[in-house]
């Protein structure tokens, strides 16, 4: 069996995997535990090699690939990190040959370790652990029954928090307001939620704050890779033409709300993906290549504290960086890249048990956090399912009150109505939920951002 860390999150928890995933017990970030994302890694439809919708040989893919990154100029270079760091350092020598960076989307910055939440006698959540970040829960849990108070700052009511106070998407820049003391903060860093995460980490000493964030190596690949684009960022300049061709490497663009975004891919002259699972980009890109699964890759990742983890694996997805770079006369391997790594990270030998030291400082973002208008809102919980577009809870959750108020039956849909239109879905009644907001753990055609301002009357 293979030792193997999960690509849900970034908090890397330690599997074994032979036909399934298994248990590791002696992991240091989950002790032996799982999520129902982890249980179900293995279970997707891998990709095949395809140029303009035909089902090739991965060579010739690869040479189309390599064809176009000659001929298409103005090239951008994604990875959110769903990739080892060396293979994330073979798609930087990649973009570098091309005269390009490559865009994580998520910024640099490491914070407290796991060691500290558990010895924490103050802790402030802005995220659901139970949803979001399923693991970091045990070690929130191991605080609290050591006499830690738990303020919770979100959506919903949290069961293991001592205070819950429940944002109000009207006024979100309450936050600014919020005196963090000596209080360890736990929130979350993705590619969608920029301006909140600043605004929270812009207020707090970095020592203080545990940052976790949704890709299996967003860490290692924002100390790897120095692109600074935003995911917006990138539509934009797709839209104004900036960018003519764009080459993903394990990023679903498609994770952004509003899905009428991802209509600018069609503006491109050419969409490369490399990317072992078959989706909705897979089937629109013009050159798909496909290397390993995400959790087959061998080499280092970096969890959320920069612990150094190791996946074991094979080098499908290096090999095909490999073979585009030598079109241009480059020659790289696995081994140069692993060399590499260790030497950027400072370390001679990879120790699970042991965090290297960082000394990062967090770039000020100048976005200001914003207000939504309206009275209600659809909210989405993000969970390791909604980052990989999968839906793995068909339902929203509403409040007690909402369902008496819209007179909702039993069996019913609840209809709900955006600027984009209108949709029915399953809902579930959570009596943590306040009135103003519908709780969704899967992307709707409606919304328009993370918070979407509704109504409940018919179109
Ligand atoms: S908490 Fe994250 S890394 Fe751990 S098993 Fe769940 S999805 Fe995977």
């Amino acid at each position: 069996m293979k030792k193997i860390v999960c690509y849900g999150c970034n908090l890397g928890c330690g599997l074994y995997f032979g036909d399934v995933p298994y248990f590791r017990k002696n992991s240091p970030v989950n002790s032996g535990k799982i999520c129902r994302f982890g249980m179900k890694i293995h279970r997707y439809e891998k990709v095949l090699p395809k140029v303009d919708g035909k089902n090739v040989e991965l060579d010739d893919a690869i040479a189309a690939a390599a064809k176009k990154l000659a001929d298409v100029k103005e090239m951008a270079f994604v990875s959110f990190g769903d990739v080892t760091c060396e293979e994330q350092l073979a798609f930087n020598k990649l973009a570098e040959a091309f005269e390009s960076d490559v865009h994580t989307c998520i910024p640099r910055f490491i914070g407290a370790n796991i060691e500290k939440i558990r010895q924490s006698k103050e802790i402030i959540t802005f995220i659901d652990p139970y949803t979001s970040y399923p693991l970091i829960l045990r070690h929130m849990l191991h605080a609290k029954k050591n006499g830690a108070k738990i303020t919770s700052y979100y959506w919903k009511k949290l069961r293991i928090a001592d205070e819950s106070v429940i944002l109000n998407p009207a006024e979100i820049d309450k936050i600014k307001s919020i005196n963090f003391g000596d209080s360890l903060v736990i929130t979350d860093l993705n590619p969608l939620n920029l301006d909140f995460s600043n605004e929270i980490i812009k207020s707090c000493n970095a020592e203080n704050i545990v940052c976790l964030k949704p890709f299996l190596n967003s860490t290692g690949a924002s100390l790897i890779s120095d692109g600074e684009k935003s995911i917006y960022q990138i539509f934009e300049e797709i839209k104004e033409k900036k960018i003519k061709g764009l080459y993903l490497l394990e990023s679903d663009l498609g994770i952004v709300p509003d899905d009428t975004l991802m209509a600018a891919l069609d503006e491109l002259e050419v969409l490369i993906v490399q990317q072992s699972m078959r989706n909705a980009l897979s089937d629109r890109a013009d050159i798909v290549l496909c290397g390993d699964r995400k959790f087959e890759g061998k080499g280092t990742v970096l969890n959320f504290e920069g612990r150094v983890l190791e996946n074991e694996g094979g080098t499908e997805g290096i090999k095909i960086l490999t073979d585009i770079l030598k079109s241009v006369g480059e020659e790289i391997n696995y081994d140069k890249m692993h060399a590499e790594v260790l030497s950027k990270l400072g370390i001679n030998e990879i120790d699970e048990y042991i965090v290297p030291k960082y000394d990062i400082k967090y770039k000020q973002r100048e976005a200001e956090i914003k207000n939504y208008e309206g009275d209600a809102h659809l909210v989405y919980a993000y969970n390791p399912f909604m980052w990989n577009n999968v839906i793995d809870r068909d339902f929203v959750e509403i409040s007690p009150s909402l369902v008496e108020s819209l007179n909702l039956h039993k069996d019913e849909l609840l209809k709900m109505t955006s600027s984009k239109g209108s949709v029915a879905v399953k809902y579930k009644i959570n009596n943590a939920m306040p009135d103003n907001i519908v709780l969704s753990p899967m992307k709707l055609p409606i919304s328009t951002d993370i918070v979407t301002p509704v109504n409940f009357k018919e179109p």
